[in-house]
């Protein structure tokens, strides 16, 4: 009997490739398109056509590589992988096998304990199957809509280097951000772009031997994943510690029932007879190509996080929020950049919290994602143009949201709303002074009881001060000059 035993799990990751067309012809990838509305003998697999490879799809294949700190290949090789079954019209799917474009990387990922190191094996292209749908049409019968046909994927294949169903979870979290930030996928879970096979195994702790496994194919969300494996781990451990073996095999998350079921025994590599496909040349990308990409490498989430906490004064959390989307983030650099520009040191760090804040609190309740697109109520540099109303003290943060949500509505700008509408802060002494004193006038018990000690009562006469100007005066000169002329507490 074991004392304790350690699980060892491994991730598959299917990504679609964020092109127009296909893998190897010109059919649109376009998701939700009436079946069988785009595709051509090459999807269909008709004897005799030839597949062309998609320079777009390469591209983004060689930008994940080099995401993911792989080395990539100037030249690697598509290989036929054989297998029946009705999604799959030519009885095999091009993939790559022994020279994939991409291998040897890592992600790190954080955990509570630290950041943890795994590895990537390998990251290969190949084409996506066809889907069959059940129960469609006549009763019983399966149909087959062949639009996702040859649709361009990577799979990602990782080491055996994660340990528990959260840092399995923690793993394709980052996974998907920095695929999503390159603008490698959509990121979308739920339309099947990102879809996840979990290798997992038990074993003796402190045993270095790989006890043997099962895959739980195509679980489609996080919460799903981490659910899986939470019970396929205490499944086996259940298996061996009632004297059992755990079998090599398939096995699927069932939905309803929260737990993993046996689909089919695993089948080995040499089972899908893989070769090289003979209609498709070796994959050659020059290094110079490849050079290039890098350079042109997008800033990943990680490093502008910590940028913007460097330059801009973020928090942590508040760099999370800002960065949980590549088109937020966009959005958000542009506003920060274009209020920054003259502002530098502390005035910088003020500027950024402040757009940060009013971004999180004003925007992101009306940004529609639509993929990796998202539209946003009003563009970046009309609401850096109301933002630095704010810093001028021209306007206050409070009349900012009012001014904000005419902008909405009118499609205005702030500065044009502002002044049609005498929104401007009074910061003439005069005036500020004439409220002042009309509040104190009017109000001789709550001076008393300011006098007496109650401090909490300035607010009452901040806020008799904003209603009588109608929220336009400048708040920073109503507080002091309250304080002068009620006198100390
Ligand atoms: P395939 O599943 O296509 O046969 P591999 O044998 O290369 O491919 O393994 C795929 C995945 O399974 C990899 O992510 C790998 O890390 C993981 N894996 C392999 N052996 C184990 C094991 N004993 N326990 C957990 N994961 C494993
Ligand atoms: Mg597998
Ligand atoms: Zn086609």
């Amino acid at each position: 009997m074991v004392s304790s035993y350690e699980a060892v799990i491994g991730l598959e990751v299917h990504a679609q490739l964020h092109t127009k067309s296909k893998l190897f012809c010109g059919c649109a990838t376009a998701y939700g398109a009436p079946p069988n509305a785009h595709v051509c003998p090459v999807c269909l697999g008709l004897p005799g056509a030839l597949p062309v490879p998609n320079a777009e799809a390469i591209a983004l294949a060689v930008r994940a590589g080099l995401a993911l700190g792989c080395d990539v290949a100037t030249s690697s090789r598509f290989a036929r992988k054989n297998y029946f079954y009705p999604d799959l019209a030519k009885g095999y799917q091009i993939s790559q096998f022994e020279l994939p474009l991409n291998a040897r990387g890592a992600l790190e990922v954080e955990l509570p304990s630290g950041t943890k190191r795994i590895g990537i094996t390998r990251i290969h292209v190949e084409e996506d199957a066809a889907k069959n749908l059940h129960g469609v049409g006549a009763g019983t019968d399966t149909l087959v809509d062949f639009n996702r046909a040859g649709t361009p994927l990577i799979e990602i294949v990782s080491e055996p280097d994660l340990r528990s169903a959260e840092e399995a979870e923690a793993y394709l979290r980052k996974l998907r951000d920095i695929l999503m930030f390159t603008g490698v996928n959509d990121g979308n879970l739920e339309e099947g772009s990102f879809r996840c096979d979990a290798n997992v195994s038990i074993r003796p702790a402190g045993d270095e031997t790989l006890g043997t496994r099962t895959e739980i194919k195509n679980v489609n969300s996080f919460r799903f994943v981490r659910m899986a494996i939470e019970h396929e781990i205490a499944r086996q451990q259940a298996v061996v510690e009632a004297g059992g073996e755990v079998v090599q095999e398939t096995r699927t998350w069932s939905e309803s029932h929260h737990k993993t079921r046996s689909m089919r025994t695993k089948e080995d590599a040499h089972d899908y007879r893989y070769f090289p496909d003979p209609d498709l040349p070796p994959l050659v990308v020059a290094q110079a190509r490849i050079d290039a990409i890098g350079a042109a490498l997008p800033e990943l989430p990680d490093a502008k996080r910590t940028r913007w906490r460097a330059e801009l004064g973020l928090t942590e959390y508040d760099a999370q929020v800002l960065s949980a989307h590549p088109a937020v983030a966009r959005y958000f650099d542009e506003v920060a950049s274009a209020l920054c520009a003259q502002a530098g040191g502390a005035a910088r760090d003020e500027v950024g919290k402040r757009a940060a804040n009013f971004v999180q609190a004003e925007i992101l309740g009306h940004v529609e994602q639509a993929g990796l697109d998202a539209r946003f109520p009003v563009p970046a540099a009309a609401l850096a143009e109301l933002l630095r109303l704010v810093e001028r003290d021209v306007i206050n943060g409070k009349i900012a949201k009012r001014v904000l949500s005419e902008m909405i509505e009118s499609g205005e700008g702030a500065e044009a709303i502002v002044e049609r509408e005498g929104l401007a802060q009074v910061t003439d002494a005069g005036a500020i002074e004439a409220a002042v004193r009309a509040a104190i006038d009017a109000h001789p018990a709550q001076v008393a009881q300011y006098r007496a000690g109650k401090t909490a009562v300035l607010g009452f006469f901040v806020g008799q001060v904003m209603k009588a100007t109608r929220g336009a005066a400048n708040p920073k000169q109503v507080n002091a000059l309250l304080r002068e002329l009620l006198g100390e507490p």
